[in-house]
């Protein structure tokens, strides 16, 4: 009884709910989002869908939080920063290598993009396809292990990294098209840099960093918990 009343809460995306996302918006404005189509979507998906329970009173403030398997809903903030490096644009094809909560997805499909994302632990792969389901989104799911990327479908306009890369995964450079854009936060444990690799050629990229943040790491292999 308790969690279906706590589904119903959840799914009801109010006035108020939808007060504090135009506010989340103009803060992102102000920290630095410039592209409007960004801040467009991040006034348009209710992020408190895409919270647990416990957190869904904090999904307006421009914070990480934890999402079960011991992994995190990403900030606002390095959500939109991270959509933002990528320029995507409508009908793209767009690879999302950790697809946690789903939020991130949200705002790519939102944006018009067409999606293909992948997340290797089990329990949040099930979450995350029905939460978006449910609420109408539809991109490509996949359980797996996102180093290998998602060969049989092609290569990708743009591919998203969403958890904090020893290195750039060479079968992902290899998907990405000539012209294409991959971003991902690369480095330990403690410390990512914001990469942005450019596919120029079939061989050659272009390599710029944007500042330091923190994910949870990129592992190889899949979870079935
Ligand atoms: N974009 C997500 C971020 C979730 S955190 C959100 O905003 O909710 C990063 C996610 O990457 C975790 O769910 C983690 O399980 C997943 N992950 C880590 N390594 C992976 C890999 N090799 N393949 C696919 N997913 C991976």
């Amino acid at each position: 009884m308790c969690v279906q009343s706590d589904l119903l809460q959840k799914m009801q995306d109010t006035y108020r709910h939808k007060g504090l996302r135009k506010i989340l918006a103009e803060e992102l404005r102000q920290k630095g989002i410039t592209d409007q189509r960004v801040l467009d979507a991040i006034n348009t998906v209710p992020r408190h869908f895409f919270m647990d329970s416990g957190f869904i009173n904090f999904a307006y403030k421009d914070s990480a939080f934890p999402i079960g398997a011991g992994q995190t809903i990403s900030q606002p903030y390095t959500v939109a920063f991270q959509t933002q490096l990528l320029d995507i644009q409508p009908m793209e094809k767009v690879l999302e290598i950790g697809t946690g909560s789903g939020y991130q997805t949200a705002i790519l499909l939102e944006m018009g993009a067409k999606v293909f994302t992948i997340e290797r632990q089990k329990e949040l792969y099930l979450k995350a396809k029905a939460q978006l389901e449910a609420i109408g989104y539809h991109p490509h799911f996949f359980y797996g292990d996102g180093y290998l990327g998602m060969p049989s479908y092609g290569s990708y306009s743009k591919i998203i990294i969403t958890a904090g890369a020893p290195e750039i995964p060479q079968a992902l450079v290899e998907q990405l098209q000539v012209g294409g854009k991959l971003i991902a936060p690369v480095g330990d444990t403690q410390k990512q840099v914001m990469t942005l690799v450019e596919k120029v050629s079939e061989t050659e990229t272009v390599i710029t960093q944007h500042g330091n943040f923190i994910f949870v790491p990129l592992l190889k292999g899949t979870s079935s918990r």
